[in-house]
C-alpha cells in the first residue's frame, strides 16, 4: 500500500495503470501533479534501462513507489530497430506518420516481416529498483497502413491471428493484449506479494 507516483502525463497509459494497481496503493498520482517536471534524457541502450533511468530519478525526488515505462517496436529483419529509438526514428521531431513512412521503406521487398512491441516498466522507491517487469506482443509489419485508431506504428502492426492492425481492433481490446497490459499483470502480481 502507500502511494503510487507516476512519469507519465499520457491520458491513456494513466488510466491503464490506474486500473489494474488501484487494489494495490492508496492513492495513484502523476508526478506533474505533484509539480514534478524532471525531463530525463531517454539516452539507454534498452527499454528498462531508459524506465530504470526515469523511475530512479523521480523516486529520488518524492516518497513512495514511482512508475516508469519504456517502450517500442522492435523489427526482427531490421536487428531490432526502430528499438528505443521508436518515437524518433526519421528524426527528432518526427510524426507518426513519417516514421511508418520510413519502416515501410525500410522494409521493401523484406519476406520476415515479424516484429514486436516491447514495454518495459520499472518501479523505483528511494532511488532504488524494486520492481522491474517486460511484457512483449508479436506482430507483423503490413505493406501499408490499415485503420485509424491508436498511434504510433499501431496501423503497421498487424496481429497474425487476426488480420487486423492495432489501430484497427478496439481500444478495449488492444488493452487487453498489448505489451504495457501483458507488463502491467506481470507487475500487478508483484505489487500484490510485496
Ligand atoms: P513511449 O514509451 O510511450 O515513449 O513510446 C515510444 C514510441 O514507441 C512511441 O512514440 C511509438 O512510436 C512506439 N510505441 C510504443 N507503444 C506503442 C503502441 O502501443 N502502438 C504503437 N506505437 C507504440
Amino acid at each position: 500500500m502507500g502511494r503510487l507516483v507516476l512519469a507519465t502525463t499520457n491520458r491513456g497509459k494513466v488510466a491503464e495503470i490506474e486500473e489494474l494497481l488501484k487494489e494495490s496503493y492508496d492513492e495513484i498520482v502523476t508526478a506533474a501533479e505533484l509539480g514534478i517536471h524532471v525531463d530525463v534524457v531517454e539516452d539507454g541502450e534498452n527499454f528498462e534501462a531508459n524506465a530504470i533511468k526515469k523511475a530512479v530519478e523521480i523516486s529520488k525526488l518524492t516518497e513512495g513507489d514511482v512508475l516508469a515505462d519504456d517502450s517500442g517496436l522492435s523489427v526482427k529483419a531490421l536487428g531490432g530497430r526502430p528499438g528505443v529509438r521508436s518515437a524518433r526514428f526519421a528524426g527528432e521531431e518526427a510524426t507518426d506518420a513519417e516514421n511508418n513512412a520510413l519502416l515501410l521503406e525500410q522494409m521493401r521487398g523484406v519476406t520476415d516481416r515479424s516484429a514486436q512491441f516491447v514495454c518495459c516498466i520499472v518501479v523505483a522507491s528511494g532511488g532504488r529498483v524494486k520492481f522491474s517487469v517486460e511484457g512483449t506482443v508479436d506482430g507483423v509489419i503490413g505493406e501499408e497502413p490499415a485503420g485509424e485508431g491508436g498511434f504510433g506504428y499501431d496501423p503497421l502492426f498487424f496481429l497474425p491471428d487476426s488480420d487486423m492492425t492495432f489501430a484497427e481492433i478496439s481500444m478495449d481490446d488492444k488493452n487487453q493484449i498489448s505489451h504495457r497490459a501483458v507488463a502491467l499483470k506481470k507487475l500487478q502480481e508483484l505489487v500484490k506479494v510485496q
